[in-house]
């Protein structure tokens, strides 16, 4: 076997992902699937389809190509780039968008490919990331979008708390309907979609804030690793299905405070440390380049992390019973950023089971 591995639980997925379905279809929501955490892992995507996922997303057209044979909808969930335009019409469904020239490129793209391409239309909701800034220019955007061969305008949309913090509110969403109504009317058209968010909405919703126009939610963090609003673990959600396991490659009783004349670690920091005398401690062979290491918690509760860098994983275990030895594998559950870095890095193996 190879080291370091990510261990992918779909069953874990599965069940997370059929209990946010069912909450939101409880609140006549249809929640779209996110993929970008896991780069668009084909069974994790089917594994939402399983689930009852109609339609899923992704930041990015590679992770989408990867699934996009598997019957689903497909949702370009970054504002698309001018160069990508013609690689959104043929791979994506919907993309969400805030510009005109970007429309337009993708109206030319469609057209070509004598195929339709659905527009959410973003307004910025106060989180200062995506969005029209304005009532005007979402409606001269629509306006526009209504216009142009080869374009559906499918919906409108929000994005929050992924730049500035501003939280999902009853108050910014009935702004976006509200404008919304008036863009019907104006344009004499039924705009089906508002998409309200991501798994920052589920308290929200659950809380019955979620104005009832209200009928998407673009989530991802909530299925993959239990998250909601300001990375809080949601009850009820499974915060386990991504685990890392890394192989230990040298365990010794070392003290806790270096000694010499010291400097800066290896990212420029200079830390503070505690005397705690000697401790048994090891090494696993993983690091930065690897996963994110403030995203690890050792499945073995007894074992804490002392720190890393690009390739090393320093252990504590002066908190577990249990003897480790050179060549034993560590097991911990991943979190959000975490799980992005090993799904992105070339050394980490994947493994769906
Ligand atoms: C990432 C993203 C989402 C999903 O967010 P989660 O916190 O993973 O649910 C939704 N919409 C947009 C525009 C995103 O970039």
């Amino acid at each position: 076997m190879k080291y370091p591995r990510l261990e992918i639980h779909l069953d874990i997925l599965r069940r997370n992902a059929e209990k946010l379905y069912r909450a939101c279809r409880a609140d006549g929501v249809e929640p779209v699937g996110i993929t970008k955490v896991c780069c668009g892992e084909p069974a994790v995507a089917q594994t939402l389809i399983d689930a009852g996922y109609r339609t899923l997303g992704d930041s990015r057209l590679e992770n989408i190509e990867r699934y996009r044979s598997l019957s689903c909808e497909t949702m370009l969930i970054r504002l698309p780039m001018i160069s990508e335009a013609e690689r959104v019409a043929a791979l994506a469904d919907y993309s969400l968008n805030s510009e005109i020239t970007v429309v337009e490129a993708l109206s030319a793209a469609a057209v070509k490919m004598n195929r339709t391409h659905k527009v959410i239309a973003m307004l910025e909701s106060g989180d200062l990331r995506e969005g029209c800034a304005d009532e005007e220019s979402l409606h001269a955007l629509c306006r526009r979008v209504h216009e142009l061969p080869g374009l559906e305008l499918a919906g409108v949309g929000m994005n929050f708390i992924c730049y500035g913090g501003a939280q999902p509110s009853t108050e910014a969403l009935t702004r976006l309907i509200r404008e919304k109504n008036r863009i019907e009317h104006e344009l004499g058209v039924v705009i089906p979609i508002v998409s309200g968010g991501s798994s920052a909405n589920e308290r929200l919703m659950t809380a019955g804030g979620l104005p009832t126009e209200v009928n998407q939610l673009r989530t991802g963090a909530l299925i993959h690793v239990g998250i909601g609003l300001m990375d809080e673990k949601i009850p009820g959600y499974r915060d386990d299905a991504y685990r890392l396991k890394a192989e230990i490659i040298e365990c010794n009783v070392k003290p806790t405070m270096p000694w010499g004349k010291l400097g800066t670690d290896a990212f420029g920091h200079i830390n503070q440390w505690v005397d705690r005398g000697s401790i048994r401690r090891c090494i696993a062979a993983v690091g930065r380049a690897d996963v994110e290491l403030e995203c690890l918690e050792a499945m073995d509760p007894g074992i804490s992390i002392l720190g890393g860098s690009s390739d090393h994983l320093l252990l504590d275990l002066s908190g577990t019973e249990k003897e480790y030895k050179t060549g034993d594998i560590v097991e911990f559950k991943v979190g959000y950023v975490g799980v992005l870095r090993a799904c992105t890095s070339p050394y980490v193996e994947k493994v769906c089971i």
